[in-house]
């Protein structure tokens, strides 16, 4: 199990490690997963660093971010059909996975482009 200090979340919300982010506020980060289960797959994770989901307080907030990202592919992609998940065994950071249904047109890897289309809809 990953500490804090190696964990690459963590490195990412201190830009130690490079990140299509899309959405940043004082307690919230969004960025591309490197591994996109379709355009614009977005990671969303508090800015401390939480095991898991539910140890995030306040969660109300959290979701706000959420659904905001949610909103903003949604426009972007022109798509109706956004996917959330809450796993937690890939990272030890806590994350929320929000991803456009695999149907929609655009390159996946295409990250720079997907990161755009999403900041501006946003
Ligand atoms: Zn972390």
């Amino acid at each position: 199990m990953t500490n804090k200090q190696d964990c690459i979340f963590c490195k990412i919300i201190k830009k130690e490690i490079p990140a299509e982010i899309v959405y940043e506020d004082e307690d919230f980060l969004a960025f591309l997963d490197i591994n996109p289960e379709s355009p614009g797959h977005t990671q969303v994770i508090p800015k401390k660093h939480f095991r898991w989901v539910w140890d995030v307080p306040p969660v109300g907030k959290y979701f706000e971010v959420v659904r905001k990202i949610a909103q903003a592919q949604k426009k972007a992609f022109s798509t109706d059909w956004v996917l959330s998940k809450v796993v937690g065994d890939e990272v030890t950071h806590a994350h929320i996975w929000v991803f456009p249904n695999s149907d929609v047109v655009g390159d996946k890897k295409d990250f720079k482009e997907n990161a755009k289309k999403i900041k501006n809809a946003l």
